[in-house]
C-alpha cells in the first residue's frame, strides 16, 4: 500500500490512475482486512499503569512517586533531553505509562506519550543504565468522501456537520472557499458540496482527521473545485480543476461566518450622516472584540484615526492592491505601520469608532488606487503550476475524480491509504 501513499503525498503521477483504480477494486477487501481485531497478549503478566501528566506535575514528582530512586530520575531527565529532545511535560497533554514486570516489583519501563503518533521507551538495561529511544506509531489513514447540500434557512456550517463532516475539516474547508466564495450571497438552498478528506486510524480506532484532499461546492455562478496538489519541488497548495491556484491573495471575507450588513455601492444614504453618498467597502457584522485577519499577507502602511474610520489600518499587499479594516475598538499588539503581517494574522480587534452605528468590521479593497467590490473583484492566485507540474496535476486530478466518483456511489467506503 506503500505506492498509493506516494500518490496523494508525494504525487507519483505516474502509477496514479492504475494505483488508484487497483485500489478501488480493492476496497471491499480492504474493509474487512481493516476490521481485524486487535490481538491481546494474554500470556504477559505485565502491569502497566497510565498517568496523565496534570499542571503542576514534573518528570522528577511523577518518576518519585512511581518509586524511581533521585540517581534514576537525574539519568532518565538526562538521556531525555540527549536522545529525545524532551526537557518538560506538557499538562493535559503527554501521558506517561509505567511498566512493571508485576505489580510488586520496581518500574521496568516508562513509555512517555505526547502524541498518538509517537512514543518514547525509556528502558533500564541489566547494568542499570536508562536508554530510550523513539517509535513511531503505524498510521492507517484512510479516504473519506461526504456530501452535503444546503437547505432552506441553512448555513454551510449547519449543512457539513448534517453530513458528517468534523467540524475541524469544515473549518478548513470554510477557510479555503472563503478566497473564491462569498459566503453571504454565495449560498442558497439546493446547492450541494462534497468533501474528501482524510481520517487516521490506529489499531483500528479512529485517532484524528488528516488532510483535506479535495472539495466541489456548486456556488451560483458555477462550481467551486479545489484540489490540494504537491508540486515536484515540493510545494504543496490548492488548485482548480485546471490547475491554477486556489488560494487567492486577498479573501473577500477575511472574518468567517460574518454577516454582510452593507455591500460595496456607489451611492448609499449613509446611517450615520443620513444623505447619499459611496459605500466604498463592505460592512461584515461582528461583535465587539473579534479578531479581525488580514486578507492577505503585506505590509501595514497606515494605522491611525480618522473621523469617518474611526481606528483603521491599511495593509499594502503588492503593487497593485492595498486593503483597510475600519471601525476597530483595538489594534493588535506589535501591529504598527511597517510590520510585515501573513495572511489571515490578527491585526486589529472589532469595534464601533468613527462614524459607526453599531459593532462591525468595514472592510475596503484598494486596486490600483481605486476601490472595488471585495465580494466581485476578480482576484489574482497566489501561485500558479508550471507545464510539467501542470501535465502531472491533470492526471492526479482524474484519479482523484475517478476515486471520488466510486466513493460517490459507495458512500460507506474509503480508500485505504
Ligand atoms: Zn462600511
Amino acid at each position: 500500500m506503500k505506492k498509493a501513499k506516494d500518490i496523494l503525498i508525494s504525487n507519483n503521477v505516474v502509477r496514479a490512475v492504475l494505483v488508484v483504480a487497483v485500489l478501488l477494486t480493492l476496497i471491499a477487501v480492504t474493509l474487512v482486512v481493516s476490521r481485524h481485531a486487535k490481538i491481546e497478549n494474554n500470556s504477559d503478566a505485565e502491569h502497566k499503569s497510565l498517568v496523565v501528566v496534570e499542571s503542576g506535575d514534573t518528570l522528577s514528582k511523577l518518576l518519585i512517586d512511581q518509586g524511581l530512586t533521585n540517581n534514576d530520575v537525574l539519568q532518565i531527565a538526562k538521556v531525555l533531553k540527549s536522545d529525545a529532545d524532551i526537557s518538560g511535560l506538557r499538562a493535559d497533554k503527554d501521558k506517561i505509562e509505567f511498566v512493571r514486570p508485576d505489580e510488586t516489583e520496581p518500574v521496568s519501563k516508562i513509555v512517555i506519550i505526547p502524541s498518538p503518533w509517537r512514543q518514547i521507551e525509556v528502558t533500564c538495561n541489566d547494568s542499570g543504565e536508562w536508554q530510550c529511544k523513539t517509535v513511531d506509531i503505524e498510521r492507517d489513514t484512510r479516504v473519506v468522501h461526504k456530501t452535503g447540500e444546503i437547505l432552506d434557512g441553512d448555513s454551510f456550517y449547519l449543512a457539513g456537520m448534517r453530513a458528517g463532516i468534523p467540524a475541524g475539516i469544515l473549518a478548513e474547508v470554510y477557510d479555503l472557499l472563503a478566497f473564491e466564495m462569498d459566503f453571504e450571497r454565495d449560498v442558497r438552498a439546493g446547492q450541494k458540496f462534497s468533501v474528501l478528506y482524510e481520517e487516521n486510524f490506529s489499531d483500528g480506532k479512529k485517532i484524528d482527521n488528516g488532510r483535506v484532499l479535495a472539495i466541489e461546492f456548486e456556488a451560483l455562478r458555477g462550481k467551486v473545485k479545489m484540489y490540494r496538489f504537491k508540486t515536484t519541488d515540493g510545494k504543496t497548495g490548492y488548485y482548480d480543476e485546471n490547475g491554477n491556484g486556489a488560494i487567492k491573495s486577498l479573501k473577500r471575507t477575511p472574518i468567517n461566518n460574518a454577516k454582510v450588513t452593507s455591500s460595496f455601492s456607489n451611492s448609499r444614504k449613509h446611517p450615520v450622516l443620513g444623505y447619499t453618498r459611496a459605500h466604498k467597502g463592505v460592512d461584515f457584522r461582528a461583535s465587539t472584540g473579534t479578531p479581525i485577519p488580514a486578507a492577505g499577507a503585506g505590509r501595514v502602511v497606515a494605522r491611525g484615526y480618522n473621523n469617518g474610520h474611526g481606528n483603521y489600518v491599511k495593509i499594502r499587499h503588492n503593487a497593485s492592491y492595498e486593503t483597510l479594516y475600519a471601525h476597530m475598538s483595538r489594534f493588535a499588539k506589535g501591529v504598527v505601520v511597517g510590520t510585515n503581517v501573513k495572511q489571515g494574522q490578527t491585526i486589529g480587534y472589532v469595534g464601533s469608532t468613527g462614524l459607526s452605528t453599531g459593532p462591525h468590521l468595514h472592510y475596503e479593497i484598494i486596486k490600483d488606487g481605486k476601490h472595488v467590490n471585495p465580494l466581485t473583484v476578480k482576484l489574482p492566485a497566489i501561485s500558479n503550476l508550471g507545464k510539467a507540474d501542470k501535465e502531472r496535476f491533470l492526471d492526479y486530478r482524474k484519479a482523484i475524480d475517478e476515486g471520488i466518483e466510486q466513493l460517490e456511489k459507495n458512500p460507506d467506503w474509503f480508500i485505504q491509504l
